[in-house]
């Protein structure tokens, strides 16, 4: 286990940010955490790279408490943060020269940044000033700082917010190529970016868990067929789950459900429910789009 994250809650104030979260990512998985702004993801960051403490619950990295060991954590973490905070009038090589000094590399620092600078694609920039680069470079070098300490996990807060299409797409490279090797979790708003990176999707919603899933689910969905029900009274999702055929069940409500299926089902519900003495108030078909299953698990 890379990342165990056990009923954490975190309080601001009155305001609750994080609401009883757990969850697990493997080692060598590429997950997404996915969730609409204030949702609490950068929260759930900064408690994972031990920026903040967690008001409750247990996180641990690698086996080792988080609140506990946070300097050792350190090591083993690469956390590029929201916005991504950069010395702009610094040169980029001098900085990563400037991290790798924090992280103590001594005689391994030069062969490490040449390393990184390869990876991360700066090779032509690397005499730069930050404040030159574009958005897309910047982002570059505060991945290539996260990384210079060679961690095993690395936690990258909307790594690709504010991009253009073309590094987006680079970036999105980056990551993948990344994730052959280490833990990712990142962040994003954006379901789209998920899909094109990640295996795993986590998402978020009002500091709660709304949904884990392989992101095979995801294709599945768009793919399928989707059918919105009403019943007149309460149902129990674990009694619709008998229904053959259905790849996935959204729960609207106590009474309203999605049913994703490889096929048309509409005739299945209608039989299964009379023969479960159910009254459908109203069946309809829906587009399929990731943004409509985002929403319904988030609403
Ligand atoms: P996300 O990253 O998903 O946009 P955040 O973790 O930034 O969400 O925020 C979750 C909630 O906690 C929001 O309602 C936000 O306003 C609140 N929050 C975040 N940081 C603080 C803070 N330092 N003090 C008070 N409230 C905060």
């Amino acid at each position: 286990m890379s990342i165990k994250v056990q009923e954490v809650s975190k309080i601001y104030g009155k305001q609750k940010a994080l609401d009883n979260l757990s969850f697990e990512i493997n080692q060598g998985e590429i997950v997404g955490f996915l969730g609409p702004n204030g949702a609490g993801k950068s929260t759930m960051m900064k408690i994972i790279t031990g920026y903040i403490p967690q008001t409750s619950g247990l996180v641990e990295v690698n086996a080792l408490d988080v609140s506990k060991d946070s300097l050792e954590i350190r090591k083993q973490i690469g956390y590029l943060p929201e916005h991504n905070p950069l010395y702009l009038e610094m040169y980029v090589k001098e900085y990563l020269n400037h991290v790798a000094s924090i992280y103590k590399l001594g005689n391994r620092k030069a062969k490490r940044i040449a390393e990184i600078i390869d990876l991360t694609g700066l090779g032509d920039e690397q005499n730069k000033k930050i404040a030159s680069l574009s958005k897309g470079y910047r982002q570059r070098v505060g991945i290539a700082q996260a990384l210079i300490h060679d961690p095993k996990v690395l936690i990258l807060d909307e790594p690709t917010t504010g991009l253009d299409p073309n590094q987006l797409l680079e970036i999105r490279k980056l990551i993948i190529n990344i994730g052959r090797e280490k833990t990712v979790m990142l962040s994003t708003h954006i379901m789209q970016e998920v899909e094109a990176c990640c295996q795993r999707v986590l998402i978020v919603n009002k500091g709660k868990l709304a949904a884990d899933r392989k992101i095979d689910f995801l294709s599945a969905v768009k793919s399928s067929p989707m059918v919105e029900v009403e019943f007149a009274s309460e149902v129990s999702i674990e009694l619709l789950q008998q229904l053959n055929d259905v790849v996935q069940l959204i729960e609207l409500g106590s009474k309203r459900f999605t049913f994703v299926s490889k096929k048309d089902i509409r005739k299945s519900i209608f039989e299964f429910a009379v023969a479960k003495n159910l009254v459908i108030l109203e069946m309809k078909s829906k587009a399929q789009n990731l943004e409509d299953i985002f929403h319904e698990l988030t609403v």
